[in-house]
Order: structure tokens, then sequence, then C-alpha cells
């Protein structure tokens, strides 16, 4: 009887701390808690990138503060910007430079659709013309809240890829 009980506390140990999972969800965990983005700036969206690397935002917090100078360091690029085609080009070497698996934000009407500048001839009409966009943040710019939460979110997908297939 007494054997008995002490297998149950066992059990019950056992319970509270030993969990299954697949390798897959533990790299994408990993991955989802630890971006690194490129530094990386179009035009005046970035100045809301900059303000958001502050320490009133914090993004510390969600271990996203590793900025990388070098594409091959890095694993997600925000467009915050207009994107010229003479620009174009460079933008999309520097994806193709990065680590993978990578990840995109369109930040801004200008990235998303080209925004006030869609009409001119010398503009791109949005960064999924040309990349893999995960995420699109809306706003002419939007606030470094805004980038912080449409971060958040690409972490939601990256970590519940059947959000994604969908
Ligand atoms: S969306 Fe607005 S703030 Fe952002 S780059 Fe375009 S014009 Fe500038």
């Amino acid at each position: 009887m007494e054997i008995k009980t002490i297998q149950s506390e066992e059990e019950k140990l056992i319970g509270k701390n030993v969990f299954l999972t697949t390798l897959d969800a533990v790299f994408n965990w990993a991955r989802g808690n630890s971006l690194w983005p490129l530094t990386f700036g179009l035009a005046c969206c970035a100045i809301e990138v900059m303000a958001a690397g502050g320490p009133k935002y914090d993004f510390s917090r969600f271990g996203y503060e590793v900025w990388r100078p070098s594409p091959r360091h890095a694993d997600l690029m925000i467009v915050a910007g207009t994107i010229t085609k003479k620009m174009q080009p460079l933008v999309l070497r520097l994806y193709e430079q990065m680590a993978e698996p990578k990840y995109v934000i369109a930040m801004g009407s200008c990235a998303i659709s080209g925004g006030p500048f869609v009409d001119s001839y010398h503009v791109v009409p949005g960064a999924n013309t040309f990349l893999p966009v995960d995420v699109y943040i809306p706003g002419c710019p939007p606030r470094p809240e805004a980038l912080l939460y449409g971060w958040l979110e690409l972490k939601r997908k990256i970590q519940n890829p059947r959000v994604v297939k969908k």
C-alpha cells in the first residue's frame, strides 16, 4: 500500500516536470523568441524603427535587441520606407544574403503599396512584388507600438506554422 503511494507521487512529479514535443516545435519556439533584425531603412518609417530601438519601448524584453549590421547575421528584414526602383535590386540583394529561415515585415504604406508615391514613375508598388512578406503593418508612419505588435504577430506565425498554412 505504501509503495503504491510512492509510485503515484512519482507519477505526479513526472506529469508536472516532463513534457513531450517535436524538434520542429522547439526550433520554432527558439526562432520566434530570437529574431535578429537587419539594421536597414529606406525612408521616414525607418525613423520609427530607430525610435523603437530606444529604451522607452524595450524590445530587449522579447529577445529582439540584437540588430545586425550584416545580412548574413540577420533573419528578419523590416522594409521601412519607400522602395524606389533604383533601390529595389539592392533590397533584394540584401534579402538574398540573409540567413535561412528568414522573414520579412513590410512597415508602412510605402512598403505595403507604394503609399502616397504609388503613382510616381520611380516607386515600386509594394515589397510583396519582389519579396515574400510575412506581416504588413499599415500606417504613415506606423508608430513603434504598431511595429511591436506586428513583430509579435510574426512570432505567433513562426511558432504556430499551421496559422501560416491556412
Ligand atoms: S509610409 Fe509615410 S512615413 Fe512611411 S516611408 Fe512612406 S511616406 Fe514616409
